[in-house]
């Protein structure tokens, strides 16, 4: 019995890494970029859990839920089964993240105490909700998780983090894009990053003044030019566009030219996104 759930917590992590592969290859089809890896990974805690989690505060609603998340998957799935965030209870992901945590739990006790029923029904559970997860990576908000992880390691302005306000052009090794592939491989991750909250939507004054285009949509596009079999974005789309246009098969020019580089979007999104960069290139 404990065998079997060595070898599901084995056949869950090399799903990960499948998926974690899987998006690298697609990254990879965009142009070197220069990273310190060693200092944004020795970063990346205090990016997400102080950068990140900081402009998450914003909301109490959302810094609630962030810090049930990144508190463990044990305390966020007490909270949720006591009801005392009923908030989150049509979020999918947290049943999702309840069930392998608990499943898990049930089956460690199981194996512990010698009760193989208990810790079969545990090893279902987990299963069940693991594998949920582990193909969320391609096709949900799981992306979100490991891709923002990976962009906020790599980020292509860390000077933003230590504080600098950060807008001149990006070193490049040529300007404006033709394809997804002329994107730097970590802006791509950027765009997988997105978690569709949609303040970059509220704080941009050309989306208020009915103009063509809307930055949440925006990033939304770019990331479906990078993954044209993922789901389709089904939020708000650019004010008075109803068909894909022709720059890299998503975006209109008069989406780009409706932007006014404020920058707004950039300082709302939780993520840490560039969209000023992206409408540049
Ligand atoms: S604010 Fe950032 S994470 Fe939220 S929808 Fe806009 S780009 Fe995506
Ligand atoms: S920089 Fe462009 S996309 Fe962002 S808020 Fe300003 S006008 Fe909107």
């Amino acid at each position: 019995m404990a065998g079997l759930f060595v070898l599901l917590a084995w056949l869950l992590l090399a799903g990960v890494v499948g998926q974690a592969l899987r998006l690298a290859a697609s990254w990879r089809r965009g142009g070197p970029a220069p990273v310190n890896w060693a200092r944004g990974l020795a970063a990346l805690p205090r990016r997400y859990l102080v950068d990140v989690h900081g402009v998450v505060a914003l909301r109490a609603a959302a810094a609630r839920m962030h810090q049930a998340i990144a508190g463990g998957l044990l305390g966020g799935t007490a909270l949720v089964l006591l009801g005392i965030l009923p908030a989150l209870r049509g979020a999918e992901m947290l049943w999702l993240l309840a069930a392998y945590a608990a499943g898990g739990f049930l089956a460690s006790l199981g194996i512990l105490l010698g009760l193989w029923l208990p810790a079969l029904a545990g090893i279902g559970l987990a299963a069940w909700g693991g594998a949920r997860l582990v193909v969320g990576i391609a096709t949900g908000p799981m992306r979100h998780a490991l891709a923002g992880a990976v962009h906020l390691a790599a980020h292509p302005r860390p000077e933003r983090f230590a504080g600098a306000t950060a807008s001149g052009l990006l070193p490049a090794q040529k300007f404006g894009v033709a394809t997804i592939s002329d994107f730097a491989w970590n802006r791509l991750a950027g765009f997988d990053a997105c978690i569709q909250c949609g303040r970059c939507e509220e704080a941009c004054p050309a989306f208020a003044a009915g103009q063509k285009l809307n930055p949440k949509a925006l990033i939304q596009d770019l990331a479906t030019a990078l993954h044209p079999d993922a789901p389709s974005y089904a939020g708000s789309p650019h004010p008075g566009m109803s068909s894909p246009g022709p720059v890299l098969g998503r975006l209109h020019a008069e989406t780009l030219f409706a932007c006014t580089t404020c920058r707004a979007c950039v300082s709302a999104c939780p993520m840490m996104i560039e969209h000023v960069d992206a409408v540049i290139d």
